[in-house]
């Protein structure tokens, strides 16, 4: 689903059109984060009842281990004070569509919605590679919505490519690049 059309169709209001907005900001600042840490620049925020309850961005590179999604250390920050049981109040702002294993993972925690700013086209598990945020399954399924500032969440990575590009003396084989994704056809 495009928030886009959402928003011009006016099925959203604009206080929740600024909501999105406040917190997709707040996900580009954990990517921004990552940025200068040599982390592929996604980042993201899990919120209950307006306020944030975790935060997150990659951090694969540092600890070596792929597994080290945003989503995962969002999730991570937030069971420090709440049950398991609360992700079904929460909602997940991301700058790129979750990969499968997250789209996944959000699932397993009975997410109660997905917004995302650009699509994820070789990883992304809430519809560009496959739908497990809709499809049938085992646990119930959870509205993905994309639009929020999309741009600014492909900058982001685009500024990551150039930078690695550009420090690389041996560029890294592509095979250890977590998210690499072209965006060479966009506008
Ligand atoms: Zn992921």
């Amino acid at each position: 689903m495009d928030l886009r059309e959402e928003y011009e169709n006016g099925k959203e209001n604009s206080d929740d059109v600024g909501k999105h907005e406040f917190f997709m900001k707040q996900a580009l600042l954990m990517g921004e984060r990552a940025l200068e840490v040599g982390e592929t620049p996604v980042g993201c925020v899990l919120v209950l009842d307006g306020k944030i309850i975790g935060s997150g961005m990659n951090d694969t590179n540092r600890s070596m281990n792929g597994t080290r999604h945003a989503e995962f250390l969002a999730i991570e920050e937030a069971l420090q004070t709440y049950p398991q049981s609360i992700f079904s109040k929460v909602d997940l702002y991301v700058t790129v569509e979750p990969c499968v294993m997250c789209a996944s993972l959000l699932r397993q925690y009975r997410i109660r919605q997905v917004y995302f700013g650009c699509a994820n086209d070789r990883f992304g598990g809430n519809g560009s590679v496959l739908s497990l945020h809709s499809d049938s399954s085992v646990d119930p399924p959870y509205p993905a919505h994309q639009g929020i500032f999309p741009k600014e969440a492909i900058m982001l990575l685009r500024r990551f490519y150039i930078q690695e590009n550009t420090n690389a003396p041996n560029p890294r084989p592509k095979r250890n690049r977590e998210l690499n994704m072209d965006f060479s056809d966009e506008g």
